[in-house]
């Protein structure tokens, strides 16, 4: 039986039964695996169409929008009026060449973002022959039951079923940013989509609740797909530094054009010949402007993205490339972050005993050992027992084994309850058919508890909760002793009990029952100050291996780490100490702030005090938000973790909001400017240490690019003021900046990064890209290569040499020493003999390009025609190396001398 969709239904205009019939599904079993898969091949994948960029020709066509551009276009057509067929046909086909490498540079750029995309994977959790599962959301299908939770985002278009004070964000398609209610019962059919509340759409957020729906459509079909506004719309390749340089060469570019203009009217007042004076001005204009800046720096800034993608550091906005070189505070979560998520319980307390737990991992293997490491008997303690049982009762995820390696699926935390329930003999599966689940209040961190309702063997109700130590005090009034009989609760017992296990480095969570006189009596009002607390379970997260050496590594390079978790104090510190975040002897106070601290702080030492902390505990996502604007105010670049719903406004005020790849939820990734593949610390410090290196490159191109730029400006400019020969004609200075920018300068985008690059203090985001020393660097390279050139030109003429052999020779002369140039700029710091002249393979593949080329201009007879060249011989060549070296060392003297003092060797 297959499924057909005739038409547009208004879903939401049906009952439930309805729906379900019409998508030919079972609301409580969703659709089995084979139709779903026999779907998947009638409606294809679920994923968006790609976005309705601009087309092949406007791409193409947008190559020549560039003031130059037009410049060229009418140079190559008066030339061509003027009858110099051959020098237009060169313009022209420069133009040509030079909107081809433009195109594909920028579709390189494009690609080199959009892969990054596939690299999130977003999930989905659906419900296929009455069991749940999580697919990748591209494989949802038309009648699939799809499970929606507070974090997760809406995979396809859904008919809600069953809705649990579901609130959807849908400003992605109603630009709407309060989220809305959503429940089950029937909307008109004229509805607008804003008013469809039984429906939830791809690409919106659920913010809270929880629900579960059935997939009416999926990919183009849906909502967002029909409308073509893609979710994470079309990448965009300008950042902050690509806008400052794009305007910086709009108004160079003017500059330079009124500069030709007046060259031009100079000329003609002169008598000149008109032709002489015209080219020399195009001369001017093609040498000067800058044309290639914006896109090398968009290509280096790419291949940053894809370095940083292999280091599981996946970039979803390109400005965060450049912030991160200059990043001062990293804001960490611990758990998962520094740590590795990997809980073991190692100790219960109850209020008659303390026991430890042996046994490593997930694994149900281990025993319970008395203070004097005797194994011990645990029925005996009723409190034990039943603090086993909320652990394993008010428990979310589960535990499966997989060749003898156990492991979690859901939050590791409740995993490490069901392994310890294990070892006594508890086993989840009766616990769920003895103990059948009613009612639950979910955990989330501002709540800091869970608690669920459930039915007993005698038909009984009975309430289970764990949580935070302090938040399960609240909710108790009593505690239980080993017999099973309630006694009064001594909570500064508890404390300094759990204040013991907190102080190992453990997370301890307490948990507490109550029995329940039917359904109405549980809910988050009905519970504070009436339960029986039942005992403490402590566990380990053992932090990861990397974390202490990367913590190091961001010290070493001026960058503070501080802890934002939402554990005890004492856990915190525990960890922090064990990672280097804290020193062990050094425990200045209020180096560990809670959220509690933080609340009472006024408002004039609060930006004082979040500044000297180191760790903050028991906060709340809304005080992460306070941390980073606090921060910002006080000059600093913050980085900043988050996972879950809640920790989205501080990810968007963070100058990089940093994600989870993995446990982190949809709607944390999508206000993140980057996203941890791993969730791991040490990554942070990876993608900091990649953005310091792009940003090095970006210098080194733009040092090595502008002293050609302002030579050949320079060189024309004397030519005219002198009223000599032009040393250098338009069309070959077409030729250089063409085939140097590509063959010589973006080879510096793959330049590894310097020695040392994480011993020095974060950039200054409002110090200049290029510093008074390179700025004297490259008007002293400008210098010495327009005297080198004029000098050698004139030599080759005075000695007999024809014009277009003396071109020839200051033409080779111009690209030899952007070669040598090009080693020197290698480095910022250490000559070129350090870091090895052979150390970057792209270089040299590109000088031995270049000089093909060169050979090609030099000798080829046809070439020589369109350029105006001439075969040089030998001693020629010579002469060229003589003074390229001479110039060479005395770039080489003045880095030397400029040699920043700080820079390790
Ligand atoms: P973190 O920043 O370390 O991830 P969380 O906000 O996840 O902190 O947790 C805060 C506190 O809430 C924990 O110290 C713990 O006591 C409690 N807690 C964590 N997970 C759960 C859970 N699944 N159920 C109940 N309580 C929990
Ligand atoms: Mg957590």
């Amino acid at each position: 039986m297959s499924l057909t969709l005739s038409g547009p239904t208004a879903h939401h205009g049906l009952a439930e039964h309805e729906v379900v019939l019409l998508l030919q599904t079972d609301p409580h079993r969703g659709l089995s695996d084979a139709e779903a898969a026999e779907r998947l091949i009638t409606f294809g994948p679920n994923t968006l169409p790609p976005p309705a960029g601009a087309g092949l020709f406007v791409r193409v066509l947008r190559q020549f929008h560039h003031p130059l551009i037009y410049v060229l276009l009418v140079a190559g057509a008066i030339t061509a009026g003027i009858g110099e067929f051959i020098d237009s046909s060169v313009i022209f086909g420069v133009v040509a060449i030079n909107a081809m490498v433009g195109f594909i540079q920028e579709s390189k750029a494009e690609s080199a973002l959009a892969s990054l995309r596939s690299m999130v994977q977003t999930d989905a959790k659906v419900i296929r022959g009455g069991h749940e599962h999580t697919v990748a959301s591209d494989c949802l299908v038309p009648g699939d039951l799809v499970l929606l939770d507070a974090g997760d985002k809406v995979p396809a278009d859904l008919r809600v079923l069953r809705a649990t004070e579901l609130r959807v964000n849908e400003s992605a398609l109603t630009g709407e940013s309060a989220p809305v209610h959503k429940d089950e019962f029937v909307v008109p059919d004229a509805a607008p989509v804003a008013d469809r509340h039984n429906m939830a759409y791809s690409g919106t957020l659920v913010a809270a609740g929880g629900g579960a729906g059935v997939v009416v459509t999926t990919g183009a079909e849906t909502e967002v797909g029909q409308i073509h506004r893609l979710v994470g719309a079309a990448d965009d390749l300008t950042t902050p530094l690509t806008a400052d340089l794009a305007r910086f060469s709009r108004i160079l570019t003017v500059g330079i054009l009124a500069l030709a203009a007046l060259t031009f009217g100079v000329g003609l007042l002169r008598h000149q010949g008109a032709v002489e004076t015209f080219t020399a001005a195009i001369a001017l204009a093609v040498g000067a402007i800058p044309e290639g800046l914006p896109a090398a720096v968009t290509i280096t800034l790419a291949i940053g993205v894809a370095r940083m993608a292999k280091r599981r550091a996946v970039i979803r906005r390109l400005p965060a490339v450049e912030t991160l070189g200059s990043t001062t505070v990293i804001c960490t979560d611990k758990t998962g972050t520094l740590t590795e998520n990997q809980m073991t319980v190692q100790a219960i307390w109850t209020p008659t005993g303390h026991v430890e737990v042996t046994g490593t991992g997930y694994a149900p293997q281990g025993s319970f050992l008395d203070a004097g490491e005797t194994p011990i008997e645990v029925d005996s303690d009723r409190a034990f027992r039943w603090s086993l049982l909320a652990g394993a009762c008010c428990n979310d995820a589960a535990l499966i084994e997989d060749g003898g390696r156990w492991d979690v699926v859901g939050d590791p935390t409740e995993g490490a309850m069901l392994a310890v329930a294990a070892k006594a003999g508890l086993d989840r599966d009766e616990l769920t058919t003895a103990l059948p689940r009613l009612d639950v209040i979910p955990f989330n961190s501002e709540r800091q508890y869970m608690a669920t309702l459930h039915r007993d063997a005698g038909d009984d109700h009975v309430i289970l909760a764990k949580g935070a130590v302090e938040r399960v005090l609240q909710l108790c009034d009593n505690q239980m002793s080993a017999d099973g009989t309630a006694g009064p609760l001594d909570r500064s017992e508890v404390s300094r009990a759990a204040e013991t296990l907190s102080s190992r480095g453990l997370r301890v969570l307490a948990t507490a029952v109550r029995a329940a006189s039917g359904p109405d009596d549980f809910g988050e009002q009905a519970l504070p100050g009436s339960l029986t607390l039942t005992g403490l379970q402590a566990m380990l997260d053992p932090p990861r291996a990397v974390a202490a050496s990367a913590v190091s590594a961001c010290h070493t390079a001026g960058i503070t780490v501080k802890m934002i978790t939402g554990d005890h104090a004492a856990t915190a510190s525990s960890v922090a100490t064990k990672v280097g975040l804290l020193d062990d002897e050094d425990r200045r106070p209020g180096a560990v702030l809670t959220g509690a601290d933080l609340a009472e702080l006024d408002s004039e030492d609060f930006g004082e005090s979040v500044d000297g902390a180191t760790v903050f505990a028991r906060v709340s996502p809304e005080q992460k938000l306070r941390l980073v604007e606090a921060l910002q105010a006080r000059g600093h670049v913050v980085a900043m973790t988050g996972d879950g719903v809640n920790d989205a406004p501080a990810l968007r005020q963070a100058n990089i909001g940093v994600a989870m790849g993995l446990g982190g939820t949809e709607v944390a990734k999508d206000a993140a400017d980057m996203v941890l593949t791993d969730d791991d610390f040490a990554t942070i410090e990876a993608a900091v240490e990649e953005g310091r290196g792009v940003f090095d490159n970006l210098t080194k191109f733009i040092t090595w690019t502008l002293p050609t730029n302002i030579g050949e400006g320079l060189v024309i400019l004397a030519a005219i003021a002198f009223g000599t020969a032009l040393p250098i004609l338009p069309t070959q200075i077409l030729w250089i900046n063409m085939t140097t920018a590509v063959a010589l300068g973006l080879m510096l985008a793959f330049e590894a990064k310097e020695a040392g690059i994480m011993a020095r203090p974060p950039r200054d985001p409002r110090q200049p890209l290029l510093t008074r020393g390179l700025v004297m660097r490259i008007l002293l390279v400008s210098t010495v290569m327009v005297a080198s050139t004029w000098w050698l030109f004139e030599w080759e003429l005075s000695r007999g040499a024809s014009l277009a052999e003396a071109r020839t020779v200051a033409l080779n002369l111009f690209v030899v020493i952007e070669v040598f140039y090009l080693f020197s700029c290698r480095s910022m710091s250490c000559s070129a003999w350090r870091i090895g002249i052979f150390s970057n393979r792209w270089i040299i593949l590109g000088v031995a390009t270049q000089a093909v080329g060169q050979l090609a201009i030099t000798y080829l007879p046809a070439m020589n025609t369109m350029f105006g060249t001439a075969p040089i011989d030998a001693p020629a060549w010579l002469r060229i190396l003589a003074v390229a070296v001479a110039t060479s060392v005395i770039v080489a003297v003045d880095k030397r001398l400029r040699r920043p003092r700080t820079t390790a060797r």
